[in-house]
């Protein structure tokens, strides 16, 4: 049995992978606002301590297993908001276990960015000064550019930065022999995706559009790559990036991979 942690868990995809862990043995120590083994918000600094400290507590400094799923869409009113669970959390949460990780057996970790990490260039992030800065008070400001489509701005710029993030992390993490990679998800059936089809701004280009196989995932959907990542048959894969989409990604961009 190995121990794995798994942000977010109390919905959606981290719920599904959750599920599928337990299901295949694996011991979860899932954390989210609520309705989990860790109650923490990865908004603020000390809910990020609170999550890290509490899943040490639990893994006895030991843990095989992360999969960081918490976030927030881009239909959420408080746009900083936005960037500080789906980046800043996320970020300290998986720092914060890399040496649990070490320690761990064959440990690997799988972070859920999105299809919407590769709608802009690192060249062009809005989040660089605040992330560099390390002062998240300029997140604001740094997507009000976006006008009413701030919150798909702090969106895409937050899952831009969080891939950029793992895949800069690679060398480290690789040479302390624990796996790192990100999957993308395009629309997947979660109370975030329904809250975004139900937004003004954002609903009509939910609805209106229909990918190559013409259906939204499905949670468990998303949980089988997770789970296929931090298994032993993924143990030469780190650093990628796994579109789940159902074919939007090649569909818009044939010639970028
Ligand atoms: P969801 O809303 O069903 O689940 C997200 C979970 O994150 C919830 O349980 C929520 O409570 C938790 N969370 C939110 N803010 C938090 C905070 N401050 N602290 C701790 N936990 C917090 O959504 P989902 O669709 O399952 O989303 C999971 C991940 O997948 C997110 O990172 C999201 O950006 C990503 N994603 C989703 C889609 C989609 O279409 N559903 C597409 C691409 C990427």
């Amino acid at each position: 049995i190995s121990t794995v942690a798994v942000t977010g868990s109390a919905s959606g995809i981290g719920a599904a992978t959750a599920t599928r862990l337990r299901d295949a043995g694996h011991r979860v120590i899932g954390v989210d606002l609520r309705s989990a083994d860790v109650p923490a918000d990865l908004a603020a600094t000390e809910g990020r301590t609170a999550a890290v400290e509490g899943v040490l507590d639990r893994c006895d400094g030991v843990l095989d297993g992360l999969v960081a799923c918490a976030g927030l869409g881009p239909h959420v009113d408080d746009v900083a908001r936005i960037a500080q669970v789906n980046y800043f959390g996320t970020v300290a949460v998986i720092d914060g276990l890399f040496p649990a990780l070490r320690k761990g057996t064959a440990a690997a970790a799988v972070v859920v960015s999105s299809v919407a990490s590769t709608h802009l260039k690192w060249e062009e992030n809005p989040l660089t000064e605040a992330i560099e800065t390390g002062d998240e008070s300029l997140i604001a400001e740094a997507v009000a550019a976006g006008g009413d489509y701030r919150g798909q701005f702090a969106y895409a710029a937050g899952k831009n930065a969080l891939t950029v993030a793992v895949r800069r992390r690679a060398a480290e993490w690789g040479a302390a022999g624990v796996r790192l990679n990100t999957v993308a998800p395009g629309s997947v059936d979660t109370p975030l995706l329904a809250a975004t089809a139900e937004d003004p701004r954002y609903g009509e280009a939910i609805r209106g559009f229909t990918a190559p196989i013409p259906r939204h995932g499905r949670p468990d959907e998303i949980a089988a790559l997770a789970c296929y990542l931090l298994g032993p048959d993924a143990g030469f894969v780190h650093g990628a990036q796994f579109v789940v989409d159902g074919g939007i990604d090649a569909l818009l961009r044939p010639t970028v991979f």
